[in-house]
């Protein structure tokens, strides 16, 4: 005995809903799959839990899945589950008013935001009722999961109301029965819907099959407990969600309750892509709420600079009906966005240490990724200058260090940490710069990439510790306990050469003086890390590129007064000029090129030609 169909009105705001869903022209109509996806997910959760609690579960053996079939002739698409049901009280309750999260949420902005309500439906998913955005006819077929309820149909064309009917023989749980409005024929073909579904919902921890086969493979892993995973698994995720052939390079598995609920699996490939030369790394972190693929690319979810990031992150606190447009400003992103890059930089510093091999690989190819983020995320500038990796005077050549290591190493008094540009170790090591530095057992990290002294420039400190550049004359340098080998000019001849160096190279010089850094080479060019410093300059001339046409501004030129080509150019003023011009520009030019800092050779050759000459003819 069954009774007759009952018609119900849809509540107003329901009503409001469902005519922006149908007249609308939004174009992701395949999300209703996703929607009723997740409701089908939700119900089987719920039931799930109930089944830890209740003893009385109408047909208690059924499988947990979620049946998907496609039917192109009679132009319908069925999506069944085995979940917790509804009862006609539910039916009314949960189908016919909007007392639920998403379209509640969906009402609230329509209402703050008026007119533009087209441009808002893109932004939500609103739950159930997307799927008239396809259908005409949509059948819920409903047996709930206690023992003395009944099957019960539920009927709508998405207009003003409903019908529920006693509908016998129905298996516990929901079959929504979707026949097609004209023009969404392709929701009944199989290999479409195939690809939706896994778009959508390959993480949805129930198995979805379409017409009999399984389309989900991988579950969600991410809210497993780590030691019950085996490395195997996590490297079949991540070859299945990156689509990479290889195995990732690191993992990190990571929970947290607070501030957010967050269940993270992120990757790091092997190789770096963009340093190949191929293209533009993609983040591909997807953001789910409980396994429900929020959006496979959300672009905020980390910084920039960590665009290598694969995996997934999943939140409970995320919204699941809100989606892309939304989610891209929204304040719960930022904030997951700040939690995960922290925890990540903490869990690279710590493979640096437990892993170091494995560490120096992920520098190799990935270090130019942190090096941008330390030049340009002041956020994260300390986590970041931790991660920094170079050669140094206290290293072997190939072997690398961090500015920790550095700190520990310094003597007490040391005040700065010093660094030195240039093309390869080798340069720096044939250069001026590191004489003194040497004789005074001073440390200096050796960088040879171009962007380093850009990174180190806007990194500036780290641990109340200076960062300088060793030809900077903001290096004071203590007098060396014993004098340098050899005679020195006398203080006077030094004055008056300095004086006639300064006037006879003009405007290329703005100082000459004779310093403490020198005790193999006859000149150096020092410089202050600000603006007109050497090692701003360089950073200029990287960032503009080497022939810009930009004239040299003059620079502070230091001369060693015991070196004999000093001493032998202080002897050569009194009697040949001319050489001695010659010699001077000459020994500036060398100082420019070994600063890094001569852009065009010809003139110089050109000297040198003439220097050369006047030799041979001796
Ligand atoms: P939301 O999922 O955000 O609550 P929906 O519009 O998707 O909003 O669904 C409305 C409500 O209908 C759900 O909260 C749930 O109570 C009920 N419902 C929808 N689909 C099912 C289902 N397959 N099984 C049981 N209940 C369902
Ligand atoms: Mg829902």
């Amino acid at each position: 005995m069954t009774d007759k169909p009952t018609q119900h009105e849809f509540q107003a705001e329901t009503k409001q809903v469902l005519d922006i869903v149908v007249n609308s022209l939004y174009k992701d109509k395949e999300i209703f799959i996703r929607e009723l996806i997740s409701n089908a997910s939700d119900a089987l959760e719920k039931l799930r839990r109930l089944q830890l609690t209740e003893k009385e579960i109408f047909e208690d053996d059924l499988e947990h899945e979620i049946k998907v079939t496609t039917d192109d002739t009679a132009n319908t698409l069925t999506i069944q589950d085995f979940g917790l049901g509804m009862n006609k009280e539910e039916l009314i309750e949960n189908l016919g008013t909007i007392a639920h999260s998403g379209s509640k949420a969906f009402i609230e902005a329509l209402q703050a935001d008026g007119e533009k309500s087209d441009s808002l439906i893109g932004k939500f998913g609103v739950g159930f009722y997307s799927v008239f955005m396809v259908s005409d006819k949509v059948q819920a077929f409903t047996r709930t999961w206690k023992k003395d309820g009944s099957g019960q149909c539920w009927e709508s064309d998405g207009s003003g109301s409903y019908s529920i009917e006693e509908s016998s023989d129905q298996q516990r749980g929901t079959k929504v029965v979707i026949n097609l409005k004209e023009g969404f024929s392709e929701f009944a073909k199989e290999d479409r819907v195939k690809d939706i579904i896994k778009k959508y919902s390959a993480f949805v921890q129930f198995p979805v099959s379409l017409n009999g086969e399984k389309v989900n493979t991988v579950d969600a892993i991410w809210l497993r407990s780590k030691n019950e995973i085996k490395d195997e698994e996590y490297e079949e995720f991540y070859k299945f969600q990156s689509n990479d052939y290889e195995a990732p390079l690191m993992r990190m598995h990571f929970s947290a309750d607070a501030p957010l609920e967050i269940n993270s699996l992120l990757f790091v490939p092997k190789r770096n892509m963009e340093k190949m030369g191929m293209f533009r790394n993609e983040n591909k972190v997807a953001l789910h709420c409980r396994k429900v693929l929020i959006d496979a690319e959300p672009k905020a979810l980390f910084p920039e600079w960590l665009r290598f990031l694969k995996g997934v992150v999943d939140s409970s606190d995320l919204p699941l009906n809100v989606s892309r447009e939304v989610m891209q400003d929204s304040e719960l992103l930022r904030k997951l966005n700040q939690v995960l890059t922290k925890r990540f930089l903490r869990f690279l510093n710590e493979q640096s240490k437990k892993e170091p091999e494995t560490y120096l690989e992920f520098w190799k190819e990935f270090g130019i990724l942190i090096k941008e983020g330390a030049a340009t995320d002041f956020t994260y500038k300390d986590d970041l200058a931790k991660l920094l990796r170079f050669e140094s005077t206290a290293m072997e050549p190939g072997k690398l260090t961090g500015l920790d290591e550095y700190i520990d190493r310094m003597a007490k008094d040391q005040k700065e940490i010093l660094f030195l540009f240039g093309k390869s170790r080798q340069s720096i090591e044939a250069g001026p710069y590191l004489e003194a530095l040497k004789a005074r057992s001073l440390e200096v990290l050796l960088l040879t990439e171009p962007v380093d002294e850009y990174v180190m420039q806007s990194v500036r400190e780290y641990k109340e510790k200076k960062i300088i550049s060793a030809d900077s004359d903001e290096l004071k340098l203590e007098k060396l306990d014993q004098e340098p080998e050899g005679k020195a000019l006398n203080k006077k001849d030094t004055k008056s050469l300095c004086k006639w160096l300064k006037e006879s190279l003009k405007d290329k010089v703005s100082e000459v003086e004779t310093g403490d850094r020198l005790i193999d080479s006859p000149v150096c060019i020092v410089g202050g890390d600000g603006l007109g410093g050497a090692s701003a300059r360089r950073v200029m001339k990287m960032m503009q590129g080497a022939d810009d046409g930009m004239p040299t501004s003059p620079v502070k030129l230091q001369v060693n007064q015991r070196h004999p080509i000093i001493k032998g150019l202080s002897k050569l003023l009194e009697s040949d000029k001319e050489t001695a011009e010659l010699i001077a520009n000459q020994l500036l030019d060398n100082a420019l090129a070994t600063a890094n800092l001569l852009d065009d050779p010809r003139e110089m050759i050109a000297r040198s030609y003439k220097a050369i000459e006047k030799l041979a003819n001796q």
